[in-house]
């Protein structure tokens, strides 16, 4: 077992036990506490936003070449690279993920960091077209303080796609993690810091989300939020945003549709449909949580799909061959209980799951079985709101209209999967989907290199991709007068 951080926070450089509330990180297999630490307090968010404003405006780092910041962003790819196995550790521990996940986070992680600093180096700006006697050009500038503020499903990997872009852009960086995972961003710190950053330039502040969170997104010296949680929370800080007039994007809830068609290969669609609802334990912003399966092969798909599901394996994260592990928190166990708890007692049908799994193993932990859930309408409860865990609601259509119906009949927009072997019918479908991301025939893949983001109530912006830097920056223009004459307006 490898030693737990110590629970010191890293403000402004420095390494702090924090003044805020208590936080215990337990481990949700069985309960155990794995570290205790003090969050950051305000007065303790109000010292990193001093020392960040102090940093950021230094030439050291603003002024750095597009390549000299670049090589920061590849010590720290190295870095996550060459603690792959702790980082890994200690996210199983915080969060339950399975170690086979984690370590998949770690190494995404550690490409993102190197993705935006080889980005960064082969951007340019902007020559206009001339239309006048000035040469004009459009440059990109930091914005200044960066707050990223991160849940607790997948930390390492939300912490880089948020912290790399706005490194890369010359910002500071305060990183709020999740009072539920905290851990691991304290580890990237660790990382950060043996990169050499300048002090101050990033921090990371876990506590309270009223408290901490509220401050670094209400002070007036924080240029830009970028968030990823849930609905509720990302619409009160978009509120709090625009009183403020400052840039905001929101990476938010799903409840995403899965589409099969009579015409897909059924195996690999029963796979894929698995996986993108089972993997991570359901508790994925892009899980495909509502399946609609066309009617003439719905009865065979269903009865396929419930014997496959049967056989996954529940158990410890730190099992390699665990394909569902423990959920996140006993609280949020309860609250996927409750949800399948209210569509039984409307007369739904549990066909699979719909408890705990039994077993000495299982008792401490937060564990919950797969569960497919028919009988039920795409109006109801279960079918319209993000449960965030392993259940899946079935639901049968008739042709390509009426699926483009239901399936958009969601407040969100996430994503969607399309099953089928006719490849123009996925084209169709995929552009009638309100949704940011459409997989076809696959589910769940992810690319640093393509844009990601929602529509609807799932959010506001993208991340990812050749702009992903750009959206932590402000657009400055020049014009430079080439004539040397005086203004024909006044002579003097
Ligand atoms: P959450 O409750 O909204 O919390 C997210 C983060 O916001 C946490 O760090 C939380 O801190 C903080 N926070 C809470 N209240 C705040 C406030 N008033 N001011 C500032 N910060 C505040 O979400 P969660 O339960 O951690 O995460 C699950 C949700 O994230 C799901 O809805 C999931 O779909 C979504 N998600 C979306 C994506 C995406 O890319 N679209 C990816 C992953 C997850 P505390 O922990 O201290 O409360």
């Amino acid at each position: 077992m490898i030693k737990m951080p110590d629970g010191k926070l890293f403000i402004g450089g420095e390494w702090e036990t924090g003044t805020g509330e208590e936080i215990v990180s337990i481990f949700p297999a069985d309960g155990s506490i794995n570290c205790s630490l003090y969050g950051a307090s305000k007065d303790d968010g109000l010292r990193a936003i001093k020392l960040a404003k102090s940093a950021q405006s230094q030439p050291s780092w603003r002024s750095l070449k597009p390549h000299e910041r670049a090589r920061y962003l590849y010590a720290i790819a190295d870095g996550i690279e060459a603690n792959i196995d702790r980082i890994s550790q200690i996210q199983t521990r915080d969060t339950g993920k399975t170690l086979r996940e984690t370590a998949i986070l770690a190494s995404s992680a550690s490409g993102t960091f190197r993705y935006f600093g080889a980005l960064l180096e082969s951007s340019d700006d902007l020559l206009t077209a001339q239309r006048n006697d000035s040469l004009t050009m459009s440059v990109h500038e930091p914005l200044g303080l960066v707050t990223a503020i991160t849940p607790w499903n997948s930390p390492i990997a939300s912490d880089a796609q948020k912290v790399a872009p706005a490194l890369a852009a010359g910002n500071a960086v305060l990183l709020k993690p999740s009072s539920w995972s905290p851990l691991v961003s304290l580890e990237l710190a660790r990382i950060v810091e043996s990169a050499g950053l300048p002090k101050g330039i990033f921090s990371v502040l876990p506590g309270s989300g009223h408290e901490i969170g509220g401050l670094l997104v209400d002070h007036p010296d924080i240029s830009k939020v970028t968030f990823t949680g849930s609905t509720k929370t990302g619409r009160s800080l978009a509120i709090k945003a625009a009183k403020k007039l400052m840039p905001i994007s929101l990476e938010l809830g799903g409840k995403s549709p899965v589409i099969v068609f009579k015409d897909s290969d059924i195996d690999i669609a029963i796979a894929g449909v698995m996986f993108g609802i089972f993997s991570s334990t359901g508790q994925s912003c892009i899980a495909g949580s509502r399946l609609f399966v066309q009617r003439d092969i719905y009865n065979e798909f269903v009865e396929r799909l419930v014997k496959a599901t049967k056989k996954l394996k529940v158990g410890s994260p730190y099992n390699l061959d665990t394909q569902v592990s423990t959920m996140i928190h006993p609280q949020h166990r309860d609250s996927v209980a409750a949800y399948v708890d209210l569509a039984r007692n409307e007369g739904a049908n549990i066909l699979c799951g719909g408890e705990s799994p039994s077993g000495a193993e299982y008792k401490k932990g937060a564990y919950y079985l797969p569960t497919i859930i028919t009988e039920v309408d795409n109006s109801a409860q279960i079918c319209r709101e993000e449960v965030f865990g392993p259940v899946l609601v079935v639901m049968p259509f008739d042709d390509e209209a009426d699926v483009i119906e239901q399936a958009n009949e969601n407040e969100y927009g996430l994503a969607c999967g399309i099953w089928t072997n006719d490849f123009p019918k996925a084209w169709r479908v995929g552009r009638a989907i309100n949704a940011g991301t459409v997989w076809v025939n696959t589910y769940k893949q992810f690319s640093i290199s393509t844009p990601f983001g929602g529509e609807k109530n799932s959010g506001i912006g993208r991340e990812k991709g050749r702009n992903g830097i750009r959206a932590f920056m402000s657009q400055k223009s020049l014009y430079f007068d080439l004539t040397g004459n005086s203004h024909p307006w006044a002579e003097i």
